[in-house]
């Protein structure tokens, strides 16, 4: 029996209706920007496996040095003890993010996210603050699964069951272009309550609400806001991270001139797709609001495996990747290739809009309904992808690509090719029940 088989036997999936979706894709090794399935197609991975990944899979480099690992130090109790791997990697991100001066490892992106929130709140509540509980976010944004992050994201679908149970918050619009003073007006009313602890946001591209971008320049505005109010201010950058927007950070394309965020969080493409680990940096300020001689001030917080040498000893090595000439004239390269794609892409008589920041290209559908994570070709496009031997996961009718950085052009030249043969089954709602039938027999593609 192959996996597909036993898997739908016994296993759930994330974001997953079994009850309409046809049998996951069994995967038997990795390389590059591709993936081998277990009958022998390969898939380009155009999402970079739900945007974890940085330098291809089964990086040689990466590989040797988490099995080095795995013979040195495998896992330690994070709380009275330390190592190389752990030290290491806060001291050489700490130096690459102005202004933060402490680092909190975690285990994923939401839990970066849920450590942010209660370092922002608590940090409040030990300075005499209680009051100060509300948190500020983007209509639409996204942080992650858990109970806090669900709070800090959309009131949408995927958190319909449990409104009730989840912490008010106040939400602004994103400063798309022509809304930023509506942006900053929300926000003025929002901090003018006094009640407001931080505000949270992804900085630059809102990923999961469709690959929705703002400017720096708006995003600056509103944190020069925030700092005059005493409010602090917290960067998600768990997809904008590691170089995914042309530059190391998101927030990198702020001003010079511009605050700072209080607190970042990380995950994703810190272990460069190898392992899960989470990171939450914060400033000097707030870490001294908790460090006293009463222990009762104390960031009760911590997981089991907190700070994983295994999991830091992949993202030092990914980080070594990263910075290289070499991938940072990939990610220059990528940036060109779709910012040439672009005009094209936009000319298609089935798009609405073409955005671009980075690495990131995303191609919003206008025909075949209005947008939405359930829009009704959705399964098509996907199936379509898939036929074209190429990995996009559309969010809705937002069809999208976060390459890994290794992509080589020919590779890019299908990604483009995939978005619009996938945009033509949005004009063509024959080709779109054609690409339902062949999802279960995707046709080869041809590694080159
Ligand atoms: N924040 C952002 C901006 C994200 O895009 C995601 C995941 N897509 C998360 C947080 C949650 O990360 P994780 O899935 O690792 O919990």
């Amino acid at each position: 029996m192959n996996l597909s088989t036993r898997d739908a036997a016994v296993l759930w999936h994330p974001y997953t209706q079994h009850g309409t979706g046809t049998a996951a894709l069994g995967i038997v090794r990795a390389e590059g920007a591709l993936l081998y399935a277990e009958d022998g197609r390969a898939y380009l991975d155009g999402t970079a496996s739900w945007w974890v990944n940085l330098h291809g899979h089964s990086h040689p480099y990466i590989a040797a040095k988490v099995s080095e690992q795995l013979r040195t130090l495998e896992h330690v109790l994070f709380a009275g003890f330390t190592h190389q791997p752990a030290v290491e990697l806060a001291e050489r991100l700490l130096a690459l993010l102005p202004g933060q001066a402490r680092a909190f490892y975690s285990d994923n992106g939401a839990t970066a996210v849920e450590v942010a929130l209660k370092m922002a709140l608590q940090y409040h509540y030990n300075r005499g603050n209680g009051h100060r509980r509300r948190l500020v976010v983007f209509a639409d944004s996204y942080h992650g699964d858990t109970f806090g992050a669900m709070a800090v994201s959309a009131r949408n679908v995927f958190t319909r069951a449990f409104w009730p149970l989840l912490f008010d918050v106040t939400t602004i619009p994103v400063p798309v272009p022509g809304r930023e003073a509506e942006a900053v007006a929300a926000l003025d009313a929002a901090l003018a309550a006094g009640d407001v602890a931080a505000f949270l946001f992804e900085p630059l591209i809102l990923g999961t609400a469709g690959m929705v971008t703002y400017s720096a320049v708006a995003l600056a505005e509103l944190l020069t806001l925030c700092q005059a109010a005493d409010v602090l201010t917290i960067a998600d950058e768990v997809f904008t991270g590691f170089g995914r927007t042309g530059r190391l950070f998101a927030c990198d394309h702020l001003p010079p001139t511009a605050p700072r965020p209080d607190i970042s969080c990380f995950s994703k493409g810190l272990t460069g797709g190898t392992m899960a680990l989470g990171l939450t940096t914060c400033t000097a300020a707030i870490y001294d609001a908790f460090r006293s001689t009463d222990r009762t001030r104390a960031f009760f917080h911590g997981h089991s495996y907190t700070a994983n040498p295994v999991a830091c000893t992949a993202a030092l090595a990914s980080l070594d990747l990263l910075l290289s000439a070499d991938c940072q004239g990939d990610i220059t390269r990528i940036s060109a290739a779709h910012a040439a794609s672009v005009p094209a892409l936009a000319a298609h008589p089935a798009v609405g809009a073409v955005r671009h920041l980075g690495t990131v290209l995303a191609v919003e559908l206008a025909a075949g309904g209005p947008t939405s994570y359930f829009h009704s070709l959705r399964d098509a496009l996907y199936a379509t992808a898939l036929a074209h031997g190429v990995v996009l996961r559309p969010l809705g009718n937002v069809l999208y690509t976060v390459p890994p950085y290794c992509v080589t052009d020919a590779q890019l030249a299908q990604l483009y090719a995939t978005l619009t043969a996938m945009a033509d089954v949005a004009l063509d709602p024959a080709a779109a029940e054609a690409a339902l039938l062949t999802q279960a027999v995707p046709t080869i593609f041809e590694v080159d």
